[in-house]
């Protein structure tokens, strides 16, 4: 089995693992192309410029300093059983673990879910749009498996929008939150879109970005259907 590939490091952070100090490791690889990926330079498959062993070293230094170690890309879970050994080698060490997935690996969700304590799923478009945001012609099915096995395992999660004006409209906003409430979620995070990799074609402006968190009634919409709400801006 090839060893994990880690392509970044996070030694402390309050923002990845709600209520949770925590590390956060960014693995190489991603099986989408979106179009507002902030983290290109992880997305091709190849070799991390960490050495895992070292990593480990360093997380088992962290031990009673920092509670939970998320595990973030790229997409974590393409790397596979390499990605699960490491989970479990590290939650042995104490750490509650979190993962941030875009959910197109439900089976090796699966298998990775009784090592996990947090998921953070990107729910990121409509299912109309999905393509066109991602790439690729299954993604929404895939993210739709994992959410729908995510809420059998009864764990603690989030779901995650990230509200990318040219791919989600407040309409699409509202049937996104529809289709979660629905399903059963409990807690959703509203993100503004920040423009990492725009052309001259496809540009937004701040007011269009702004729009979905200074609209009342929007916020009224979604606050009353879930747990919790986080606007991230
Ligand atoms: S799922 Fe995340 S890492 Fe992968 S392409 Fe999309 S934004 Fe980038």
């Amino acid at each position: 089995m090839r060893e994990i590939q880690i392509g970044g490091l996070v030694p402390f952070t309050t923002i990845d693992y709600p209520g949770k100090l925590s590390g956060v490791l960014f693995l190489v690889g991603c099986p989408l192309r979106c179009a507002y990926c902030s983290n290109s330079h992880l997305i091709d498959v190849g070799d991390g410029p960490y050495d895992p062993e070292k990593v480990f070293d360093w997380i088992k230094a962290r031990v009673g300093k920092l509670e939970a170690i998320v595990f973030s890309g790229g997409e974590a879970l393409m790397q596979g059983d390499a990605t699960i050994k490491y989970i479990q080698r590290v939650r042995e060490l104490g750490f509650a673990i979190g993962l941030h997935t875009n959910g197109f690996y439900p089976d090796l969700l699966a298998r990775a879910a009784p090592f996990v304590d947090w998921i953070g799923l990107d729910y990121k478009a409509t299912r109309a749009k999905y393509e066109s945001l991602v790439g690729n012609s299954i993604a929404y099915d895939r993210m739709s498996k994992s959410l729908d096995f995510w809420l059998t395992t009864g764990k603690d999660f989030e779901v995650r929008i990230t509200c990318d004006p040219r791919f989600i409209t407040k309409d699409d906003l509202r049937e996104i939150v529809d289709d979660c409430a629905a399903r059963g979620v409990r807690k959703i995070a509203i993100q503004k879109y920040t423009p990492y990799a725009e052309d001259d074609a496809h540009k937004t402006t701040p007011e269009a970005r702004e729009q979905f968190f200074n609209d009342a009634d929007l916020r009224e919409y979604i606050n009353k259907k879930f747990e919790s709400v986080i606007w991230r801006e």
